[in-house]
């Protein structure tokens, strides 16, 4: 299933990131002037091109590309698809802005964390001439004629992560900030599961469970993940993702700013088998989280180092 309907002229698509399913998405709205929600990393390009094209769309239609935060993996290929829609332009969040402009600090930041491996697994950057580049500011409105996405500042994953709220159907686009839906197609698990990802180098519990607080008070009916597919009603996503903070908030008494990253890896795996378990799936092995655990554990620590250094 590489595309999937979402409402009337709304779909996702899957990008097969990491060459798995149901991994990562892309959106696509037929609006008046369509409308594409995240575009995976670069090495997603080619996919997310032909998934336009199953819905009978060039890249060159598309008129609007909105991200919710420079991840690569939501916003590596922001470059390959402005170059392939000349027409559209990029709404981001303000501090996103410099990054889509100018990738090369976003570039050594990919590469910090993950090293050698950052190009295989999200291919190159290209800049975004900044004359195509709109600041969406919180509360800023980006108006179609037949709907409205309006987005909204939340940090906690990021601090350069926005949600938008679309009017039409009043589901969000939450990015990385109100949790991962995990799909039995990526876990092979035979349940949804979700849990919040943690990833370096901006997570704060607090701050994010502050931004699940302001997006659950615009009462939207779904959430549209990236990392994937839908979750409604929109509450049961605010519901797993305010108590896998809560997990991680009680193992953190148990680290410090000087746990290596394995002790961090090992007590996260723990609460995430403990969340199982409460959830009834006590027998299911956690190893297809692999990539997230080592990757959100580093987010852990980092916040645990920056709230030692009074730096939060
Ligand atoms: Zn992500």
């Amino acid at each position: 299933m590489a595309v999937f309907a979402v409402d009337k002229d709304f779909y996702g698509i899957d990008l097969f990131e990491e060459g798995k399913p149901e991994r990562s998405s892309a959106y696509l709205i037929r609006a008046s002037e369509p409308i594409l929600v995240e575009t995976g990393s670069a090495r997603s390009h080619q996919t997310l091109v032909e998934g336009l094209r199953e819905l009978g769309m060039a890249p060159e239609d598309v008129r609007h590309v909105v991200i919710t935060h420079v991840h690569l993996d939501h916003a590596g290929g922001v470059g390959q698809m402005m170059e392939a829609a000349p027409k559209a332009l990029l709404h981001c969040h303000p501090r996103a802005a410099r990054h889509m402009i100018d990738p090369s600090r976003l570039e050594e930041g990919a590469r910090a964390v993950y090293g050698e491996q950052m190009e295989a697994m999200f291919g190159v950057l290209k800049p975004v001439p900044e004359s195509r580049v709109i600041i969406q500011e919180d509360g800023s409105v980006l108006d179609v004629g037949d709907r409205q996405l309006i987005f909204y500042d939340t940090p906690g994953h990021a601090k350069h992560h926005a949600c938008i709220l679309d009017s039409q159907t009043r589901g969000l686009f939450s990015g990385d900030t109100v949790g991962i839906r995990y799909a039995p197609a990526y876990t092979g698990w035979d349940f949804v599961y979700g849990f919040p990802t943690t990833s370096p180098s901006d997570f704060d519990p607090e701050v994010m469970l502050k931004s699940l607080d302001r997006l659950e008070a615009l009462d939207p009916t779904r959430i549209y993940h990236t990392h994937f597919g839908v979750t409604e009603p929109a509450s049961e996503a605010f519901r797993f993702s305010r108590r896998g903070i809560q997990a991680i908030q009680r193992i953190m008494p148990m680290l410090s700013p000087e746990s290596t990253l394995e002790e961090v890896e090992a007590a996260l795996k723990g609460a995430i088998q403990k969340d199982l378990a409460a959830l009834g799936h006590a027998d299911w092995d956690v190893s297809p989280l692999t990539l997230d655990i080592i990757l959100d554990s580093q987010g852990i620590l980092v916040y645990l180092q920056r709230q030692a250094a009074g730096k939060l």
